[in-house]
């Protein structure tokens, strides 16, 4: 994939993270309030990237493409 800023060829890989109850997109000033779950974050619109999961024994990992030559990271979903 071609970056979109600088158009050199990205990078794969993954975002990764332990620990948590998943990886979610929420527009500003938007909230789930306490706990994630699939209603109240697509209630707000957000999106799922991973999760949620009801405990925090899971890695989360999402798949991206990085550009290192502008730092730029595009996460598909
Ligand atoms: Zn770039």
């Amino acid at each position: 994939m071609k970056c979109t800023y600088c158009g050199n060829e990205m990078e794969t890989g993954k975002l990764i993270t332990e620990g948590g109850h998943g990886l979610f997109y929420m527009p500003d000033g938007k909230n789930y309030k306490m706990f994630p779950t699939r209603k109240r974050i697509e209630d707000k619109h957000g999106i799922i990237l991973d999760g949620p999961y009801i405990n925090r024994f899971h890695s989360i990992r999402v798949g991206c493409c990085i550009c290192k030559f502008c730092r730029k990271i595009v996460i598909s979903y």
